[in-house]
Parts: structure tokens; C-alpha cells; sequence
């Protein structure tokens, strides 16, 4: 999977408060600076729903793992 483009990122902005979007460090989504939503990448495709916005990310460890594993050997 390829990783968003940079030029890409720079375009996109939070849906509910227009602040700039970070990816997270595994580059499964991306977060809002400000509000702190997560937004997941699907495919390369940043969800940016106001509804796909999530208070934090899901992908704690220890907790239940209901998220479908990573591909091996991603990117
Ligand atoms: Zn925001």
C-alpha cells in the first residue's frame, strides 16, 4: 500500500474544525491537531467523514483487538 502523498496531506484539513491532519505513526490514519479526531486511511484514502472522526485511536495495544491486522510487510 502506498503511503499518502505529502502534497496530498497538505490539502486536507480536519472536517469539523479545518485544522491541518497528521498521520499517525503506523500511517494507518491520520489525527487533527487541534480536536485530536482520528481519521482511518482505507486504501490510501483519507475517511474524512465528520462521522468517521474518532475521539482517539484505536489501535491500543492490551485492549480488545477487534481491528483487522496490518498486512505483512506493508507499504
Ligand atoms: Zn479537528
Amino acid at each position: 500500500m502506498a503511503p499518502l502523498e505529502p502534497w496530498l496531506l497538505e490539502m486536507l484539513a480536519c472536517p469539523r474544525c479545518r485544522e491541518k491532519l497528521v498521520l499517525v505513526e503506523d500511517e494507518s490514519g491520520l489525527r487533527c491537531v487541534r480536536c485530536r479526531l482520528f481519521y482511518p486511511v482505507q486504501d490510501g484514502i483519507p475517511q474524512l467523514l465528520p462521522e468517521s472522526g474518532r475521539p482517539d485511536q484505536p489501535s491500543a495495544k492490551g485492549s480488545a483487538q477487534s481491528r483487522e491486522p496490518a498486512e505483512p510487510g506493508g507499504r
